[in-house]
């Protein structure tokens, strides 16, 4: 190889095989963290031969730490940094470990974006092979509808691009599927203008918060598609809902003051914003998650997630993000991701510091994902814990006997299981 090769034993083994979710302590048989597309294929073609299975780690931030495997090969794509911005075509093209931070900060040194995700250390590729909980998505799709074309490592070896007209079905089954189908070396996105988002926030503490939901999911209900909404339980702080218009200003506070008139108990706070590269970066941690995909706020979910809030004063934290505009409008099956049509994200975590505090944190978001489950359809991917295949196949619908097909041509030994996990189709 020409990058660094890492077998159990060797100094600095420990370090290297640590992943952002601290509560995931895998022991790897080796990591190796590859130079270029040669180190990738040799990685494939040696796991391949010996019948190991491979893990790809990009930016590390799996909440499901699906970086790291045991008894697996890991492929490190820390060293595929470059990125490169085509300001003219409007489309930046970036390497599979690349970090939203350094992304963004490429696009937006020439006045361009794309929709990604808030936190500035999370690996662009892992977010956008999975679909994407972005914000603009309203008016730009979200980051798998953005992505113009890709180079992927199969698990055969060979090195493919993918696009509209290159390899088909593997460019419709990466738009959604995960890391299923190889190891991607490079992704090309499509770029916009960036727009300042006009926002109001209403913290709303941990009064009646139900309720609070049931105002933000019918202020959610309709919306134009420059409108971003989001609405958070912090275990320390409560409740809060937040909304953006991005765009013209004069629109914008026209359209708040809906929000406002909704939420007037207490105060709105104003503000202008424009992407940032850090975005709310979170420290290593040890956290557990789950999540669900809402159509709507029913009167049953709102009970659930006020009852969710409550219970997990202090330790519990709710995220619930609006899903729309473009992104909710291109169909089920044009690409593999499975979200469509207007709804809501919401992501179930809990963080513990203390090794006592697991189960608790465990058994919080256990209770509360499961107490949702009958009123969602499906979740992403990316805000679930690793889970059975009754559940993922549940979860891509109508998209996944085709993914399966796809993943029985391309990996039919499923080397490529260190994820939310596409069976090939004969195993399906
Ligand atoms: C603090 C934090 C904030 C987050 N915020 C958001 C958010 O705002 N929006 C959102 O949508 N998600 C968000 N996420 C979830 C995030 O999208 C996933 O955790 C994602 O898996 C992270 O990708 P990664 O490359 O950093 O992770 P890794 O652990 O490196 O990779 C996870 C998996 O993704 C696949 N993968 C990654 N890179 C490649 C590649 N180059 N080729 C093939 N497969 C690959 C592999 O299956 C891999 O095992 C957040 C996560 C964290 C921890």
């Amino acid at each position: 190889m020409h990058g660094r090769f890492l077998r159990d034993g060797l100094n600095g083994y420990d370090e290297a095989r640590k992943v952002w979710n601290l509560a995931y302590d895998r022991h790897p048989l080796a990591m190796a963290r590859c130079a270029d597309i040669d180190d990738v294929r040799r990685c494939v073609d040696f796991a391949r031969r010996h019948s190991i299975p491979v893990s790809v780690r990009g930016g590390g931030h799996s909440y499901a730490g699906f970086g790291v495997a045991d008894a697996a090969l890991q492929v490190d794509l820390g060293a595929f940094t470059a990125v490169s911005v085509d300001r003219d075509r409007r489309s930046a093209s970036v390497g599979g470990g690349v970090r939203i931070r350094d992304l963004l900060a490429a696009t937006l040194a020439v006045g361009l974006v794309t929709p990604m995700g808030s936190c500035g250390a999370v690996g662009v590729a892992g977010l956008a092979l999975a679909g994407g909980d972005t914000s603009g998505r309203g008016l730009f799709g979200t980051a798998c509808d953005n992505i113009l074309g890709a180079q992927l490592v199969t698990a055969d070896g060979d090195v493919l691009e993918l696009g509209p007209h290159r390899n088909e079905d593997l460019f419709w089954a990466i738009r959604g599927g995960g890391g299923n189908f190889g190891v991607v070396t490079r992704l090309d996105f499509r770029l916009y203008p960036v727009l300042t988002s006009h926002n109001a926030q209403f913290d709303l503490g941990w009064s009646d918060i139900g309720g609070a939901i049931r105002i933000f999911g019918d202020l959610v209900r309709e919306t134009p598609d420059e409108v971003r909404a989001v609405f958070e339980v912090g275990a320390q702080t409560g409740a809060s809902a937040s909304c953006g218009y991005l765009g013209d200003a004069a629109a914008a506070a026209a359209y708040l003051e809906t929000w406002k008139a909704s939420f007037r108990r207490v105060e709105a706070k104003m503000s202008t914003s424009k992407p940032n590269p850090e975005g709310e970066v979170w420290a290593t941690t040890s956290v557990a998650v789950d999540g669900a995909f809402l159509e709507r706020v029913s009167d049953e979910a709102a009970d659930v997630l006020g009852r969710a809030a409550l219970a997990g004063r202090g330790f519990g934290e709710i995220l619930m993000g609006l899903s729309s505009g473009v992104a909710a409008r291109i169909g089920m099956t044009d690409t593999a991701y499975p979200l469509r049509g207007t709804g809501l994200s919401v992501l179930l975590s809990s963080e513990w510091t203390r090794p006592e505090d697991r189960a608790r944190a465990e058994r919080w978001v256990a209770e509360y994902g499961a107490a949702l489950r009958p009123w969602a359809r499906g979740a992403y991917v990316n805000y679930i814990p690793p889970s059975p295949p009754e559940r993922i196949r549940e979860i891509y619908g109508v998209n996944y006997p085709r993914l399966a097909r796809i993943k029985a041509r391309y990996d039919p030994a499923n080397l490529f299981r260190s994820n939310q996990n596409i069976l090939p189709e004969a195993h399906s």
